[in-house]
């Protein structure tokens, strides 16, 4: 006997619709990358995106054809994120710190229609328009007044004629909530890059997730600011759980540095923040540099990397804001596990609550996970074993875009798929995860990811290069950095500057390693694979000189 409940889908288009109706006066503000700040209504972001879904449907996009953006956190992107999911394309959100070769991959790769861009990349699409296999439209985000005089893109049309020359009445249409919404790639594994691709369901469920009060904590007396760019995780989902809750929502645009950012905050009256940790050095320079404290901010998550326990004293004891460490993935859309004490917690010490709070957290609602030897057999949560952590739940990634036959799942013995995060993670008996180590390859160096397997190619590319391995090296503020360690041919001579002149060109420049060590022998394994958890620990005190 089935439940007799409407079965209404959960779709994303529902969120913009809710907030318009019930808080259609409340907030967006954006400091755009004109420079002004650009302020409208929920009632004004559900106009322009029902004039957007009219224009992109004028453009001969097809349900499920995929709509890239290369843009910043700002009210056009938000009328984007709307407008093409909701009329059931799939909003592609492109990362512009990615190198050109990397970002024309991956719009190939996604099959991307079109490309809307924020005007500060015209030099990157002018650049890079004619690789495009796909792409049939670039819209530059902004009026007339932005456009070039000339150009070499072809087709470049303005985003703010479409909208002028589009209706405003569009109904959202009904489908399955299990259709595709958006897609994002991550560089967080081996090789290329893999997309994600989210549904109306996954999303809608982890916005219900993420506004609970052990969670984010969100509702429509807060006034968000999300630092993490819309293209991370779609900003961790914030765009959308601010419509759930009807929050005021302040957009930063490109500007995130410490002063930019602390004055949003204090003009309007920000509550609630959301960031990497190297952000909110840079803020924390600028409020300690001049004295200044927070008068409305609340609390602020913190994720994407390891919160240091240094900036969680800072903000609780001398701010008196609330860190909300976070834990997730690209893949996990991205929330896992957010660290809130427990009830019974209360009366802990000060250093018994700080020891706690310097976790990842505990997970919520939705998210399944376990902790496994190389066997695959479940270790015990008591804090101090550690082992592989897997996830699972309804807005976890199932398998990778476009990449048939793949297995991505483990299944374990009840035949239940489980996602290897590549994390190592120890869980104590409340259930707070702590991560200890990581299994997967890469450096994250500021919240974005370098793959160490690319940097080790082109080294191995250097003549006199016999082999490379690339590990992560710990820095104050990127938290990580790339080290290459070299080892050379035989009476090959090549200096470090040789070796780090030959990434010229090939990378993007914020890849290239902070150091060149060369070594007599790089330690290999019984398959011949270097063994790079043996180098790791032998220079896992290594001071890099930009440190
Ligand atoms: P991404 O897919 O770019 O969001 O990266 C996800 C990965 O970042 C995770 O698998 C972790 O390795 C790392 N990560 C995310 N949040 C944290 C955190 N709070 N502490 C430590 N590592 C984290």
């Amino acid at each position: 006997m089935l439940g007799q409940m409407m079965n209404q889908p959960l779709l994303i288009s529902s969120l913009l619709t809710h907030a318009e109706r019930h808080h259609g006066t409340r907030e967006i503000v954006s400091r755009r990358v004109e420079g002004d700040i650009h302020r409208y209504t929920y009632r004004d972001l559900g106009r322009r995106a029902r004039q957007m879904a009219n224009a992109l449907e004028s453009l001969g996009i097809a349900t499920t054809q995929r709509v890239g953006t290369l843009a910043w956190n700002g009210y056009r992107h938000m009328e984007l994120y709307y407008a093409a999911s909701g009329a059931g394309m799939v909003l592609h959100t492109l990362n512009p710190r990615l190198h050109p070769d990397q970002l024309v991959w991956i719009a190939d790769n996604a099959g991307d229609q079109a490309i809307f861009f924020d005007a500060t990349f015209l030099p990157l699409i002018e650049a890079t328009a004619a690789r495009y296999a796909t792409v049939k439209h670039f819209v530059l985000m902004g009026d007339r007044s932005l456009m070039p005089a000339e150009t070499r893109i072809p087709n470049l049309r303005c985003y703010e004629d479409l909208i002028d020359q589009s209706p405003d009445h569009y109904d959202w249409p009904q489908f399955d909530e299990n259709q595709a919404s958006s897609l994002c790639y991550t560089s967080g594994t081996t090789g290329n890059p893999k997309g994600v691709l989210y549904s109306h369901r996954s999303t809608v469920l982890h916005a219900y997730a993420s506004i609970a009060p052990d969670a984010l904590n969100l509702s429509s007396r807060d006034a968000i600011l999300p630092v993490v760019p819309m293209f991370h995780v779609n900003a961790w989902g914030l765009p959308y759980a601010a419509c759930m809750v009807g929050a005021k929502v302040v957009f930063p645009g490109a500007a995130m540095d410490g002063k930019s950012l602390y004055d949003l905050f204090e003009d309007e009256g920000v509550t609630v923040s959301a960031g990497v940790p190297t952000v909110w050095q840079g803020l924390l320079g600028h409020t300690e540099a001049n004295s200044l404290k927070f008068s409305t901010m609340t609390r602020t998550v913190i994720g994407g990397s390891a919160c240091p326990p240094a900036m969680l004293k800072m903000f609780e004891d001398h701010y008196g804001v609330q860190v909300l460490h976070a834990w997730g993935m690209t893949e996990m859309s991205p929330l896992g596990t957010v660290c809130t004490l427990k009830g019974g917690q209360e009366d802990l010490s000060p250093a018994e609550k700080f020891a706690v709070q310097s976790k990842q957290g505990r997970a919520i609602f939705g998210v399944d996970m376990k902790i496994v030897d190389a066997d695959g057999k479940e270790l015990p949560w008591d804090g101090k074993t550690s082992g592989e952590l897997l996830v699972r739940g309804p807005w976890i990634l199932d398998s990778y875009f476009n990449r048939h036959g793949e297995d991505t799942l483990r299944f374990d013995a009840a035949g239940l798929g489980w996602f290897p995060t590549g994390d190592v993670s120890a869980i104590d008996p409340d259930g707070f995860m702590q991560i200890t180590d990581r299994t997967k390859d890469v450096i994250k160096s500021g919240g974005e990811w370098i793959s160490s397997i690319d940097l080790e190619n082109i080294a191995m590319g250097h003549p006199a290069v016999a082999m490379a391995a690339c590990i992560a090296a710990k820095h104050p503020k990127w938290d990580e950095r790339p080290l290459l360690i070299v080892m050379k041919k035989p009476g090959a001579e090549a200096s470090k500057e040789d070796i780090l002149a030959f990434f010229d060109g090939k990378i993007a420049k914020w890849w290239l390693p902070d150091d060149v060590v060369f070594v007599d022998a790089i330690p290999l394994g019984a398959t011949g694979k270097m063994q790079k958890n043996k180098l790791r620990e032998e220079f896992k005190d290594y001071v890099l000189p930009t440190a």
